[in-house]
């Protein structure tokens, strides 16, 4: 995509703060952090999201947050990580070129989980909801 920012990192066009590189995907520095360490990686062919991904893309771009993860828990010493994808604009995803966040985590550091994201419970079942989705 000529005007996607990411494929514009990924293909050298632009400048970024790549740590690491895969045959298919590239890790590199967020440039507005959220915390030290936070690091994006992106498939280095254009997909908005998961469900655009071939199978293969998908398997690499996860090899790679793991091998990003091990590298910055070794460098930085975090103590924990938060790891995740912001999917289209209802799920706050601003850049529409999939991206895994990996944001390394320090014990007090003021930052909540995964469950401080939505408090928006169902007003359906367990049941009803896993009908739903069997
Ligand atoms: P999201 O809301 O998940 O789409 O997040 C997009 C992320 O991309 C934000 O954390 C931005 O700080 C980051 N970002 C945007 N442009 C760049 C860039 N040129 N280089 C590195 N990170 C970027
Ligand atoms: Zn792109």
């Amino acid at each position: 995509m000529e005007e996607c920012i990411f494929c514009k990192i990924a293909n050298s066009e632009i400048p970024a703060k790549i740590i690491a590189e895969s045959e298919k995907s590239t890790a590199f520095l967020d440039v507005n952090p959220l915390s030290k360490g936070h690091t994006l990686v992106v498939p280095k062919s254009h997909a908005e999201t998961v469900l655009d991904l071939s199978e293969e893309d998908w398997c690499d771009m996860n090899r790679l947050v793991k091998d990003v993860v091990a590298r910055i828990y070794d460098r930085l010493s975090p103590d924990g990580f938060n790891i995740g994808i912001n999917m289209h604009k209802a799920g706050g995803q601003a850049v529409e070129h999939i991206h895994i966040h990996i944001i390394p985590r320090w014990q007090g550091d003021g930052g909540g989980s995964v469950h401080t994201i939505v408090h928006n419970p169902p007003q359906e079942s367990l049941e009803e909801i896993h009908a739903q989705l069997s």
